[in-house]
């Protein structure tokens, strides 16, 4: 499986998300960067004026008023992407990364299907919109919360506390449990297994992808 694919598909998933976004605030998807005329008539142009035959291209031909709804727009996009995504603890820290190390338990090579963050009584969040896919408790995992982002599915597990139900729809940010030290687990702590299409993937690549989103959001906001 390769790395690309995953990072397609992710991308695939948070444009969707955002697309969800843009219903609640200005425009349509697909139609992202036409700007709304607030007043048609006070435009110079003779020909129909609707909302929708101006675009950006002749922005500089209308009302100031205008262009500020514009400006407005693609702060509010870059909020709402913003938002689309959330890191899983408030506070982020590897304690464990994906792969072959020694376990804890037996001090065998054995590979680690998730990664370990260093936690304390911590409120677990949703990374993005989704829906609970699962919530249950066993040996191994202790507590766990299993959500479902399209083909990705995020499972949460030694957790203290589960505040969610099977079936639930969640929004990035929503709190999902408390961390804790359920199951096979030498300490409190998160550890998180992503898996695309039913295998696991480093959960590396959707803190990355919230990093990055985040990153150019915040870059795109301070020049408009
Ligand atoms: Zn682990």
């Amino acid at each position: 499986m390769s790395k690309t694919r995953i990072l397609i598909a992710l991308l695939l998933l948070l444009s969707g998300n955002h697309a969800k976004a843009q219903f609640n605030t200005v425009s349509r998807p697909g139609n992202r960067y036409k700007v709304t005329v607030e007043n048609p008539t006070r435009t110079t142009n003779k020909a129909e004026v609707t909302p929708e035959s101006i675009t950006s291209e002749n922005e500089k031909s209308v009302p100031d008023k205008v262009a500020l709804s514009s400006t407005d727009t693609k702060k509010k996009e870059q909020v709402a992407r913003y938002l689309s995504v959330c890191y899983p603890l408030s506070s982020v820290k590897i304690n464990s990364p994906y792969g072959y190390r020694k376990d804890p338990f037996t001090g065998k090579r054995k590979f680690h299907n998730g990664i370990d963050l260093h936690a304390r009584s911590a409120k677990v969040f949703a990374m993005m919109q989704g829906r609970v896919l699962k919530v249950g408790e066993d040996k191994v995992s202790g507590k766990y919360v299993t959500l479902q982002h399209g083909s990705f599915t995020v499972s949460y597990c030694h957790l203290s506390q589960i505040f969610v139900s099977q079936g639930q729809a969640v929004l990035p940010g929503d709190v999902v449990g408390i961390t804790g030290n359920t199951g096979r687990s030498t300490g409190e702590h998160l550890h998180i297994t992503c898996k695309f299409n039913g295998n696991s993937i480093d959960p590396m690549l959707f803190l990355k992808l919230i990093e990055d989103t985040q990153q150019s959001c915040v870059a795109a906001l301070t020049v408009l």
